[in-house]
């Protein structure tokens, strides 16, 4: 009994599209949650919801250099495969574990077309040059390789979402399906980059959360919203001592900056301890 339980609850790993393509010829209602590893409880709320939608699970990890526009970025991005590994495995929900090298993925040497459009070239695209072509460009690969029906992707990095959700689902039969952003006990949005951060970074994180919360707050009563964020963005750069690419207002359908608080969401991406991270709420 314990023996079949076992091999119910198997979790294969693929190291490379040979063993992909074997391996998940038999499978039709793959759902596929793409990571670059550093695997928290934001990357298990996907799986779980994976698990919930469809009959089998894969979670692939690949760092993909082509989307770092910046190489000590890159270089620091934190990477334990086993301790991912183990923590996937422990789920009993994840039916494939995708590991592919570079070529798996660029082995098709067609150059990648994409090109954000201008009222694309906004928030994180217009700060992380390149970025999001390259995050287009991997997720496009890997949706031709993995040909699943469902992709899950957290709101958490919300203009990745938007992008890859406009570009996928028009050109394959697939959906995909955002998730939640799963927070720690202060609030602070999970992220694979947090584990660069110290006590002190994660509390001022979380400091920062709480501001947030009341500028949104704060923002229904103000007639001129631009000019109350810019303020709001002084005194944040000036309290905590740090950098800010943005604080926006922006519409959750089409991303455009918003006047209203209805349907929007407020954005920001800043640095601490050298690390950007990015949230929304
Ligand atoms: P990453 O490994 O950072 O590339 O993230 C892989 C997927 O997990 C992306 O779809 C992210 O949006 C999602 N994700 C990352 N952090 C969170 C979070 N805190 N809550 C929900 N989803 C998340």
């Amino acid at each position: 009994m314990f023996y079949l339980l076992n091999i119910l609850i198997q979790m294969k790993i693929l190291l490379d599209n040979t063993s992909l393509f074997k391996s998940l010829r038999p499978y039709n209602d793959l759902g596929f949650v793409p990571t670059m590893g550093g695997v928290h409880k934001g990357h298990l709320s996907l799986i779980n919801k994976s698990k919930r939608l469809c009959r089998t699970t894969i979670v692939s990890i690949f760092v993909n250099p082509k989307q770092f526009n910046n190489k000590k970025d890159l270089k620091s991005y934190p990477r334990d495969i086993n301790n991912d590994l183990k923590i996937l495995k422990k789920t009993k929900k994840v039916d494939f574990v995708y590991l592919p090298r570079f070529k798996d993925i660029y082995s098709d040497k067609n150059k990648s077309q994409i090109k954000l459009s201008k009222k694309d070239t906004i928030l994180c695209a217009k700060y992380r040059k390149g970025h999001f072509e390259g995050v287009l460009d991997v997720m496009e690969r890997l949706t031709k390789i993995v040909n699943p029906k469902k992709i899950f992707m957290g709101e958490k990095d919300f203009q990745q979402l938007y992008l890859v959700k406009k570009r996928l689902e028009k050109k394959y039969k697939i959906k995909i399906i955002s998730c939640k952003t799963i927070r720690d006990s202060n609030n602070v949005a999970l992220s694979s980059r947090n584990f660069l951060l110290n006590k002190l970074n994660l509390k001022v994180a979380a400091s920062i959360y709480l501001k947030l919360v009341n500028i949104k707050k704060n923002l229904k009563k103000e007639k001129n919203i631009l000019d109350f964020l810019n303020h709001q963005k002084i005194k944040l750069k000036k309290n905590y001592k740090i950098k800010i690419d943005y604080l926006e207002l922006r519409n959750i359908k089409n991303l455009k900056v918003s006047k209203k608080t209805n349907n929007s969401r407020l954005f920001i991406a800043y640095y601490l301890n050298n690390v950007r991270l990015i949230d929304n709420i």
